[in-house]
């Protein structure tokens, strides 16, 4: 009830305002979209201020923080292509990949591109080419000569111009870096399911390290698994309110991070999905529905009763659990220095499959590895779980294949990918690995 007069009085006292600064145009309070659709044009979500000169489009959270970035110039690499900045402060850039294979590959039909090195499936780096470049380096002078035409504007206008350029880049870094120290570090990943939110996720740790320490991962940390406590959990749900002020309306999903939050206390968990729902809001955001996803491992999924899935199956919103399975082939597990059974990552497929059966609103997906030095059996063991097992084509419970090496895309790769795409009776995509 709260959430959605909080929804309500938001839209109430911040009406749409559209004015001019000189040539420019301004929009202030701008109603996106209010759910995440799949799309291959633009249609971002959210409410935000616009200001559109002749060489950018530039939107503004309601925080006045840059978010999103779109030139205008004639070398602009594609007019339905921008970049986008985090709530980490990273950049990245939406290219539709010549609109060849994204959907396919990644799901989405943009194609993000990081600028960090990750499982960049098609290549490419336009973060650090021009004209994408320079409009990163150059938007606070375009606002600055913008502000400059402003006489003779409503006095909302200029205050908002004058909000927005009290956040500088150095501004909105020291967020991200706040952010960071509220969370205890930046996620190195975020599950693969969060490309139905566009990542637009909120992250709240309830525990910190994962169970195994395999050889192969590469968005590890050193620690060893530890749930929080529920003043913990509340401390950052209070710093992350602070933080997302205003803006906190355009949210509807967290991530319960770090690597293996299906292994904390099921109490915990439900605990910490309701306390979020309740203290940030989620339920009466400007966007539709709401989300929570999380990591489990093959240990924490098979230790857990069904009864926690019925509960999470209860709670507001819907739940995204993703397991990293790797492989069922054991020679591969060991490979890739992962410590656990082969039937064991049989037996938590089977009961990925039974508790999507059996939940309306959790969804269970899974992670494999993929590489071409990887052992046959690895694939023909796959194989029998995603084809064999499942028995009609779903669409509930994704695969994704996740690259071990990070530098060295290769469309060659991708074919491999379209073959085991072509057998599996479960959506199957790459994963993008993204940090925030
Ligand atoms: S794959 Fe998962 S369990 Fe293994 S080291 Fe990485 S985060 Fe930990």
């Amino acid at each position: 009830m709260l959430e959605s007069i909080k929804n309500d009085q938001y839209c109430i006292s911040h009406a749409p305002l559209t004015d001019r600064c000189g040539p420019h145009s301004i929009k202030l309070f701008k109603r996106g979209n209010s759910h995440y659709e799949k799309v291959s044009y633009p249609r971002h979500c959210g409410i935000y201020h616009e200001i559109e000169s002749s060489r950018a489009v530039m939107h503004f959270n309601l925080n006045h923080q840059l978010i999103r970035l779109t030139g205008k110039q004639r070398d602009w690499p594609h007019p339905q292509e921008w970049l986008k900045r985090t709530i980490g402060n990273d950049w990245i850039y939406y290219s539709t990949g010549g609109y060849t294979g994204v959907f396919e590959t990644t799901g989405e039909f943009y194609l993000p591109n990081l600028p960090y090195s990750t499982n960049n499936h098609l290549g490419g780096k336009p973060l650090s080419q021009e004209p994408i470049r320079s409009l990163i380096d150059n938007w606070p002078e375009e606002i600055k000569n913008i502000s400059g035409h402003c006489n003779g504007s409503s006095e909302r206008v200029a205050q908002t111009l004058e909000k927005i350029m009290a956040c500088t880049p150095a501004v909105l870094a020291e967020k991200g870096n706040t952010l960071h120290q509220v969370i205890d570090g930046p996620v190195t990943v975020l599950p693969p399911d969060t490309r139905h939110v566009d990542y637009q996720v909120i992250p709240l740790n309830v525990s910190v390290g994962c169970l195994y320490k395999c050889g192969f991962c590469r968005v590890k940390n050193n620690r060893g698994f530890a749930e929080l406590s529920v003043d913990q959990i509340d401390y950052q749900l209070v710093r992350i309110r602070e933080l997302l002020a205003a803006d906190l309306i355009n949210f509807n999903s967290i991530f319960l991070g770090q690597h293996d939050a299906l292994n904390c206390d099921p109490r915990l968990i439900c605990n910490a999905i309701e306390r979020a729902h309740h203290k940030l809001g989620l339920s009466g955001s400007y966007i539709d529905g709401s989300n929570t996803f999380l990591f489990g491992s093959v240990g924490s999924l098979l230790s857990a009763d069904t009864e926690l899935f019925d509960d999470l199956d209860l709670l507001p919103g819907r739940i995204f659990i993703n397991i990293g399975l790797e492989s069922a082939d054991q020679s591969t597990l060991d490979i890739l220095e992962k410590p656990l059974l082969a039937a064991d990552v049989t037996a938590a497929f089977s009961k990925i499959q039974s508790i999507n059966k059996r939940c309306s609103s959790v969804e269970v997906t899974a992670n494999f590895v993929t590489d071409p030095e990887l052992p046959d059996n690895h694939y023909r063991t796959m194989l029998e779980l995603i084809r064999d097992q499942v028995g009609s084509p779903r669409d509930k419970g994704c695969i994704y294949l996740s690259q071990l090496r990070f530098d060295d895309p290769s469309r060659a790769r991708l074919f491999d990918f379209y073959k085991l795409k072509r057998l599996s009776r479960l959506p199957l995509f790459m994963y993008t690995i993204q940090r925030l």
